[in-house]
């Protein structure tokens, strides 16, 4: 099943449980339309069409073979979703599905902010398998192989040699971890799939009109960084992982990254420019913000990467 586009892993990846730190709130009601046209065993063209029409980014989605990734529905308590590696399953809250049935997923304008944020976390979980797993890497586009490359590079090293927080909430009480390739690869899709969702979310709570939406004006741009420091300083876009070492996982189910391991300036500009395709002022005005937020981190781990 592993393709020539993995280079890295040698063993299939564990299942991600993803948190969702946004609480689930939000009126169940609203979510009473399917997508017209959608297929249940086959969502992917019309989850595209209907996210083209409400502006939100679909180049990534239309990267993936819409035949590679199942969409399932289950009444889940302990994580907001799932997504299986091993067989390209996501599994999404009852929430997300029409009249909550759990048949076909629901329409994407009658979603919530944050559930739309829990579509595209689980969406980029989705790209990331395929590009490592579901296409020879020479068969992908320069922007996916500039981003798997980029991937690859950062499990050799940030994503490798970590610090954790053992406390969640005692941001400045670290310890350092060697994570193993599955754990590696786990922070590593937890942390970018956390930014996402969180771009997501507050790129639809800064254009509340959809017929303005993405028209960014010198107040949104001031809005959206605001947003990104306090995001970064309170570490709402930090990553985590369940060890794999039953020893570890006994002490705790999920660690949480320190925020020297967040998502790096890298990270930030190449998911926005390929899978949120913004803009260069946004990109630009985002590393800056990231530039001054981390001054006060500790410095992550030399390894020799940049
Ligand atoms: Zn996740």
């Amino acid at each position: 099943m592993h393709s020539q586009g993995n280079t890295y892993l040698q063993t299939i990846p564990s299942i991600l449980f993803c948190l969702f730190i946004f609480v689930l709130g939000g009126p169940v009601t609203s979510v009473a339309q399917a997508m017209p046209g959608s297929n249940p065993l086959n969502p992917w063209p019309a989850l595209i069409r209907e996210a083209e029409a409400l502006g939100l980014p679909t180049q990534f989605l239309k990267e993936i073979d819409p035949e590679f990734v199942t969409v399932e529905f289950a009444d889940l308590h302990t994580y907001a979703a799932e997504y299986h590696p091993e067989d390209h399953r996501m599994i999404l809250n009852l929430r997300l599905s029409f009249n909550k049935a759990g048949g076909a997923l629901a329409a994407l304008d009658r979603m919530t902010h944050h559930d739309l944020n829990l579509l595209y976390h689980e969406l980029l979980h989705a790209y990331l398998d395929f590009i490592f797993f579901g296409r020879e890497a020479d068969r992908l586009t320069p922007q996916a192989k500039h981003l798997l490359a980029f991937a690859q590079k950062q499990l050799q090293c940030h994503y490798r040699f970590i610090r954790i927080t053992p406390i969640r909430q005692r941001k400045a009480s670290t310890e350092l971890r060697f994570l193993s390739d599955d754990d590696a690869w786990e922070a590593l899709n937890e942390t970018w799939a956390m930014f996402v969702g969180w771009a997501i979310w507050t790129k639809l709570e800064l254009f509340p009109d959809k017929q303005t939406f993405g028209q960014w004006t010198p107040q949104h741009r001031e809005q959206w960084g605001d947003r990104l420091a306090q995001a970064d300083r309170q570490g709402e876009i930090l990553g985590y992982y369940e060890p794999d070492d039953p020893v570890e996982r006994n002490i705790a189910r999920k660690r949480f990254l320190a925020p020297s391991h967040g998502i790096t300036i890298q990270g930030i500009q190449l998911l926005l420019e390929t899978i949120l395709s913004e803009s260069p002022d946004i990109v630009a005005k985002s590393k800056a913000i990231i530039n001054t937020t981390r001054e006060t981190v500790e410095k992550p781990l030399s390894c020799g990467e940049s």
